[in-house]
């Protein structure tokens, strides 16, 4: 393993950031995948599992079971965890700009179509050669002047040219999920979530806003969209938001199994060799996937006390009692029911409320909101 450091744009004169990554195995040998830790820099989980990660890396190479290379960003935003307000952590939007740290991720399709549309032909793999290059080509030149940028192209730049890309977050309280696009299901990452043991996977194309994970694996799709038959190109990167459950599930035991886990879709994939030759036996898909046009949140109408009537993980029918909202000043109660059928997988972390606040989510079946699909 060798580390990089990473020095990022500086915002005033006597201030450095600095990313760090880890890198194991040797590049261009076998696939490649990217796997970071708490972008949102207040979601701890995704750092505490990047740590047991890094353990087993550590004993993977040693061993000689590497057959590709991983790159791993332990603490995948180093301006987020600087900013503290009044002792509360401030980890999900830049404090200068206002911008959620995993929005505006710049889609490459025009950039990466400039650099090799005449050189594409028939052969797919090929292609797929020719496109990862143009891709690094691409993130080399985007210009980065704010500190906010630099971090953005740094982490693109380790990994537009993966073949799986891991971004690792977390909820406010929710059962462990993911986010992955239909292209994925079923397939890569249907495997992934068996390999974790998800209890549910929301699938979307463009949720909005553009995120890390979509603008590495859409990329592909949209390319292959514009080149046509005669130039074939697949669907090269298989990217996923993994939900490590709720903010405060920091816990040794939890994220132990969800390294393991991911270790499992390592060597699934073929970038870590079994033990023993023998693959592990995978448990069963929890939990069909559902689109995340179908999850629907539960907005506050007013302002109140939160008193939540269902954990996470309760499945519950439209119009069921998910929780109260009481005003304190007259008494006076709101229960707010199920929006759809489905599972309640999610709940704000906070008691109290401000009018249009989401308090939590119900993933449904049928996909029935549009536009931009993802929380602020
Ligand atoms: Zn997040």
């Amino acid at each position: 393993m060798h580390i990089v450091r990473h020095p990022l744009a500086s915002a005033t004169p006597g201030t450095t950031h600095e990313l760090v990554s880890l890198h194991y195995g040797t590049p261009g040998q076998g696939p490649k995948v990217t796997i970071q830790g708490s972008l949102h820099a207040d979601e701890v989980p995704g750092m505490l599992v990047a740590h047991h990660l890094r353990s087993h890396l550590d004993a993977l190479e040693a061993a000689g079971r590497l057959r590709g290379e991983v790159v791993l960003v332990p603490m995948a935003n180093p301006l987020g965890v600087g900013q503290w307000v009044l002792r509360g952590f401030q980890g999900r939007f830049e404090l200068h700009s206002g911008e959620n740290f995993n929005r505006h991720f710049v889609n490459l399709t025009d950039a990466v179509l400039d650099r090799v549309m005449d050189r594409l032909g028939a052969d797919a793999a090929e292609n797929v050669r020719l496109v990862r290059g143009a891709l690094r080509e691409a993130v080399a030149a985007l210009g980065a002047s704010s500190p906010l940028e630099s971090l953005r192209k740094t982490l693109l730049g380790l990994a537009i040219d993966a073949d799986v890309v891991l971004d690792l977050h977390c909820d406010g309280e929710a059962q462990l999920h993911l986010y992955t696009t239909p292209q994925t299901w079923p397939g890569d990452g249907q495997l992934l979530a068996r390999c974790i043991g998800a209890e549910l996977a929301l699938l979307a194309e463009r949720s909005g806003g553009d995120p890390f994970d979509e603008a590495c694996s859409m990329v592909w799709p949209q390319l292959a969209e514009r080149l046509g038959p005669g130039k074939p190109l697949p669907p090269a990167c298989m990217a996923a938001t993994i939900e490590l459950r709720g903010e405060a599930d920091v816990r040794h035991d939890l994220a132990a199994a969800d390294a393991q886990g991911i270790v499992n879709f390592l060597i699934q994939r073929g970038v870590v060799a079994p033990e023993g030759g023998v693959p592990p036996v995978l448990p069963p898909l929890k939990r069909e996937a559902t689109p995340l046009a179908g999850s629907i949140p539960v907005v506050a109408p007013t302002g109140g006390m939160v008193v939540f009537l269902q954990v996470p993980g309760a499945s519950v029918v439209a119009g069921q009692p998910l929780v109260d909202l009481i005003d304190p000043l007259t008494g006076q109660v709101t229960t707010l029911g199920a929006p759809v059928d489905g599972l309640f997988f999610a709940r704000d972390l906070r008691r109290f409320a401000v009018a249009g606040m989401s308090l939590g989510k119900v993933a449904g079946r049928e996909a029935t909101r549009a536009g931009s699909l993802l929380s602020a």
